[in-house]
């Protein structure tokens, strides 16, 4: 196995548009890297770049220490899974996953046992004599990761293997992977849109927009302290709610937006006493909101719009004269609609970011 290095990349394609814009990362050896945005971000193009799929118009890839900018797919001791799997139709299941040690003048021996020790791992023994056709989703999706384990790559490459599984298969492959990884040791760059499929599975998770990176950290660091407002709001679901308002200093520091006040707890102070008087973004995610009697004064009050019981909790979706916001409260009470709510905010798990930057200030 064998880390991957990305050096002030750049991908430029016809019409001057910039997909990747000067990315850099490392993606150390044995880890599990998943590189995640909205559509159009950059990620695919990327991995297809690592790949040696699409050309580098600017800086430089290292694989496993070597520059692999001017080297073939081939030759780059990769292996990339697809979202469609791209398996041959015309072959069965053992010529499949035997196909590319064909290719490279691999021994009969070595391949069969190769083969074996994958479809044993991923367990698909018995479908060995199908072609594709035969196989449902989730079969396919094996056959394509175990085509990539034979192969005892450097470094594996998923570009969203899950997206045409069911829910609730691609929760169950979800876990295999996870598996797979601990099991094989490798190195692994996985590129989804989804962002609960990244916190589950990445060691390290790249947040992507608009071909450049916004953070790259440990899932509970991006839950935690997101860098930014796009990173907030991004992971989190239901989405972490935003509010504008001001810094005001009276008898103490709050954050004010029309007739909603929050108390600013004391290890934020320092940090947004420099923007007394000034505008910033106040965000809380929606299970930092309780539905609790007056804890103290950052309880507020808002109209209950819509209830989404789901099973062991409720969204509630409110609203004030300024805002809309949900929270995510205990399933141990009877909302009305059009209910008036008094709400704990648990402003220590507040967030605060520059209006201007939308990077935050407290993290
Ligand atoms: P998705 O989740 O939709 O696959 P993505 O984050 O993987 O999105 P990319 O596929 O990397 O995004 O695309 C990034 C940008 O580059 C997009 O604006 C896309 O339209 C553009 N792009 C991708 N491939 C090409 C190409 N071959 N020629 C021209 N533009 C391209």
């Amino acid at each position: 196995m064998a880390g991957v290095r990305l050096r002030n990349v750049t991908k430029i394609f016809d019409k001057n548009l910039e997909a990747v814009k000067n990315l850099n990362l490392d993606v150390k050896d044995r880890e599990f890297v998943v590189l995640v945005g909205p559509s159009g971000c950059g990620k695919s193009t990327t991995l297809r770049m690592i790949a040696g799929l699409e050309e580098v118009t600017r800086g430089e890839i290292f694989i496993d220490n070597r520059l692999v900018n001017n080297v073939p797919p081939k030759d780059r001791d990769i292996a990339m899974v697809f979202q469609n799997y791209a398996l041959y139709p015309h072959m069965t299941v053992y010529q499949n996953m035997a196909f590319g040690l064909k290719l490279r003048k691999y021994p009969k021996d070595e391949i069969k046992k190769r083969v074996k020790e994958a479809a044993s791992i991923l367990g698909i023994e018995d479908l060995m004599d199908r072609k594709p056709r035969a196989l449902s989703g989730g079969q396919k999706q094996r056959v394509a990761v175990g085509r990539a384990i034979v192969r005892k790559p450097k470094v594996f490459l998923f570009d969203e293997p899950l997206s045409n599984l069911d829910a609730k298969l691609r929760v169950q492959m979800r876990t295999e992977i996870s598996k797979l990884h601990l099991k094989l040791g490798a190195t692994i760059i996985y590129v989804t849109h989804d962002q609960v499929e990244a916190m589950t599975m990445g060691d390290k998770i790249v947040v992507m927009k608009d071909g450049k990176i916004y953070q790259i950290d440990t899932p509970l660091n991006l839950y935690n302290k997101p860098a930014n407002l796009f990173v907030a709001g991004f992971i989190g679901s239901p989405s972490m709610n935003f509010f504008n308002g001001v810094i005001e200093k009276n008898e103490d520091l709050f954050f004010i937006e029309g007739d909603l006040k929050f108390r600013i707890p004391d290890r934020f102070k320092t940090r947004l006493l420099k923007y007394k008087g000034r505008k910033v973004i106040m965000g809380i995610r929606p299970e930092d909101i309780e539905d609790v009697t007056e804890k103290d004064d950052n309880n507020n009050k808002a109209e209950l719009e819509v209830v989404e019981p789901m099973g062991n909790e409720i969204y509630l979706y409110l609203k004030t004269n300024f805002n809309n916001f949900v929270a995510r409260v205990n399933a141990n009470r009877k909302y009305q609609e059009g209910q008036v709510l008094s709400l704990y905010f648990n402003m220590d798990k507040s967030h605060f970011f520059d209006k201007e930057t939308n990077i935050s200030i407290i993290n």
